[in-house]
């Protein structure tokens, strides 16, 4: 099956229902170490990105990641809101007007976007956001992308997404809400990063 602009529109559907399928599991992962609202606030977005696909997909993946950003960046709000939107907007930058993606392409957009969430939110790795599930899942991508198709460089991607979420827990936030709680915040599983590595694996879900 070929990843067009279509598939890619499917795809984003099936992230929406599993972000409000996990939408209190991230209220409370959020509960614990910040304000309680990230499944609340990326459910929002994906429920509005939803209602926009059915008015209209746009007619390339990059148009459509494009709509994503745009959408996220209006409706998720809180921290997450302007970090998912900035990813999804290098995401689209570096697909381009492709009609097609291939596993190059998609890995190539996932450092995009990751150089995006880190240049919005200076966070390095280990600081106990989002950045540790996507750094791992960045560097799986690009390595099985060398002759690799799309459903494997998003499988890897998740795959190493999980981990570097789980790699979370013992950590002391450095960013984001969590590190007002210093010390506090370690024993926890960062939501931001929970969400991305769900993300990426209901992508992965989806590609052939
Ligand atoms: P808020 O913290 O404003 O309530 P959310 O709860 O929606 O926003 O999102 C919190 C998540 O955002 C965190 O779990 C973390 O993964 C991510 N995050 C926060 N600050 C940063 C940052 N500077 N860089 C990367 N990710 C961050
Ligand atoms: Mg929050």
């Amino acid at each position: 099956m070929e990843c067009t602009a279509e598939s890619v529109a499917e795809a984003l559907r099936a992230v929406a229902a599993v972000v409000v399928e996990h939408r209190d599991e991230l209220n409370r992962l959020d509960r614990a170490i910040g304000d309680g609202d990230h499944g609340e606030n990326m459910a929002r977005g994906f429920t509005a990105l939803v209602s926009k696909l059915d008015d209209h997909v746009p007619s390339s993946p990059g148009g459509v990641l494009k709509l994503v950003a745009t959408t996220l960046i209006s409706t998720v709000g809180g921290a997450a809101g302007p970090l998912y939107g900035t990813a999804f907007l290098r995401a689209a930058t570096s697909v381009g007007d492709v009609a097609s993606l291939d596993g190059a392409v998609v890995a190539a957009a996932l450092r995009a976007a990751l150089d995006g969430v880190v240049a919005r939110g200076k966070a390095e790795l280990g600081d106990k956001t989002m950045v540790d599930a996507l750094t791992p899942a960045v560097a799986m991508a690009e390595s099985v992308a060398v002759g690799g198709g799309v459903a494997e460089v998003l499988s890897a991607a998740a795959d190493a997404a999980e981990l570097g979420a789980d790699s979370t827990v013992p950590l002391v936030a450095r960013k984001g809400r969590a590190s007002y709680l210093g010390e506090r915040s370690a024993g926890h599983l960062d939501p931001g990063a929970r969400s991305t590595s769900l993300l990426l694996r209901t992508f992965a879900g989806r590609a052939r």
